[in-house]
């Protein structure tokens, strides 16, 4: 469903990816771990369209990535990013009425539903600053699935968190995963996060994929040595 080939991106004399061939098969969950600096962010904000590639082509759907293809992306922010003038509601409403033309009570229905499945369905009127972080992510990504994306991008959304409100997010997120067909996309640094949500890890490194397989595989016999310093590192 998204293919990354022989994709290039530099910034000045920086390779961030050296010619990326990347798969990842609808209703699959991806998760990309890697040093920081590996270049994990910039391939979410390529899909975003927020940075266009120096070389090489991104697919989806074996079509090119346009503004089309764009709008079924959604993607979840370590910072939240709520607008913090709307209430909650209506954070999650904006999109769909504004980007989709979707009708404004249909539109605070399906908010309604999406709120009240992330736990929050007593916050509608609240505003973004009188949650806790942990719900302030919960109504980002409620606000994300506003939009019917097919592709969900997820990047670090737990680490901006205080611990004992990690779980929470966790939780909704492993709903999704389990509940939906949406294909996921998700880089993080919690190796536990990596175990719960996918069904492939992709391990990076200098621009390129080091090595991919099931998390229980990947995790307990790397088969490149990168892989496990890269491990024993985190853990
Ligand atoms: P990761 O998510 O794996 O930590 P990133 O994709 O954020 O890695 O960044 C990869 C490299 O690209 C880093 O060296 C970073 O400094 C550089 N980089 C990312 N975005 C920009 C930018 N807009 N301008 C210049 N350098 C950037």
């Amino acid at each position: 469903m998204v293919r990354f080939e022989k994709v290039c991106k530099r910034f000045g004399d920086t390779v961030v990816l050296d010619r990326l061939d990347l798969d990842v098969e609808a209703g699959r969950h991806v998760t990309l771990i890697g040093p920081s600096g590996s270049g994990k962010t910039t391939i979410l904000r390529l899909l975003m369209t927020l940075t266009q590639p120096d070389e090489g082509r991104i697919l989806i759907d074996g079509a090119p990535l346009d503004a089309r293809a764009r709008k079924t992306i959604g993607m979840v922010f370590q910072q939240f990013n709520l607008f913090p003038h709307m209430r909650v509601l209506r954070n999650v409403t904006e999109a769909p009425v504004h980007v989709l033309g979707m009708d404004k009570d249909e539109a605070a229905e399906r908010a309604k539903g999406l709120l009240e499945m992330v736990g929050l369905g007593d916050k509608l009127d609240a505003r973004p600053s009188q949650l806790s972080g942990g719900q302030q992510q919960r109504v980002a990504i409620a606000r994300a699935l506003a939009m019917r994306p097919r592709v969900l991008l997820l990047d670090e959304v737990t680490s901006a968190l205080d611990p004992e409100l990690v779980a929470g997010v966790l939780d909704v997120l492993r709903d999704i995963a389990r509940g939906t067909d949406i294909t996921m996309v998700c880089v993080t640094h919690e190796m536990n996060f990596a175990r719960d949500i996918s069904d492939l890890v992709v391990m990076f490194d200098g621009g390129r994929v080091v090595e991919s397989g099931p998390p229980e595989a990947l995790f307990h016999s790397p088969r490149h040595e990168r892989t496990r310093e890269f491990l024993s590192a985190v853990r």
